[in-house]
């Protein structure tokens, strides 16, 4: 497991980096914005620990100019304690998870290994329900070996219906974990319904068994058909 630590603060980049290869992580540091997204364009990490604060160029451009270029690495963000809106503007270009400064290292290991849990997670997954296959990796989805042209959101609806097969799946939590939209006000539930009848046009109505299923009143679940229907 490979971890580039961009941190320009010299003692804690270097305790940073003593501390995770005692815990057999390969730790390479850069303390320039700079030297970190040519460092991070130029090898292969599994994860990468970013300071918010850094000079000329900071964290957050870093991390905005490698979501645009289609780095999908995981990104943990170091932030000041008072900069609430380096978090949700980190968050919102593409980190993770954050900590703030200053963190206890334990908390740091934590978080380093969710987020590789999930990295390995991810990767190595191709979702598949009866005939329909989901490919994490390229974001390609086929049924019954045709392929289904799906628009981003639709993707990531489909891939969290799949990832909870067989479990109801309400509008909150679309709301919350697809749309990422936890603190809204104003219900998203035409929006979503909007997309999920979209999906089940390119998903189901071509095939004749359906995989999207609505519960009224509830939300939606993606399962097989048990005993099919015959009228
Ligand atoms: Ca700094």
């Amino acid at each position: 497991m490979r971890i580039l630590v961009i941190e320009d603060e010299l003692k804690l980049a270097k305790a940073l980096r003593e501390g995770l290869e005692a815990e057999q992580y390969q730790v390479s540091l850069a303390h320039t914005g700079e030297e970190g997204f040519y460092i991070a364009q130029t090898e292969s990490f599994d994860l990468l620990i970013l300071d918010v604060m850094l000079p000329r160029r900071s964290g957050l451009e870093i991390l905005a100019n490698m979501r645009r270029l289609g780095f999908t690495i995981p990104v943990l963000m170091l932030t000041a304690r008072d900069a609430i809106e380096d978090r949700v503007r980190g968050l919102d270009n593409g980190a993770d998870d954050y900590l703030v400064k200053p963190f206890a290292f334990p908390e740091l290991l934590a978080r380093v290994r969710a987020l590789s849990r999930r990295a390995t997670y991810d990767a190595a997954e191709k979702l598949r329900i009866a005939d329909l296959e989901l490919d994490v990796i390229r974001r390609s989805v086929t049924r019954g070996g045709q392929i289904l042209d799906l628009t981003a959101r639709e993707f990531e609806l489909l891939e969290y219906l799949v990832r909870h097969h067989d479990q109801v799946v309400s509008r909150e939590m679309l709301t919350r974990d697809v749309w990422k939209e936890a603190g809204r006000h104003t219900p998203l539930d035409n929006v979503i319904d909007v997309h999920v009848a979209r999906l089940r046009r390119k998903v189901d109505d071509p095939f004749d068994e359906k995989l999207v299923h609505t519960v009224r009143g509830v939300g939606f679940v993606v399962r097989q058909e048990q005993d099919r229907d015959q009228g």
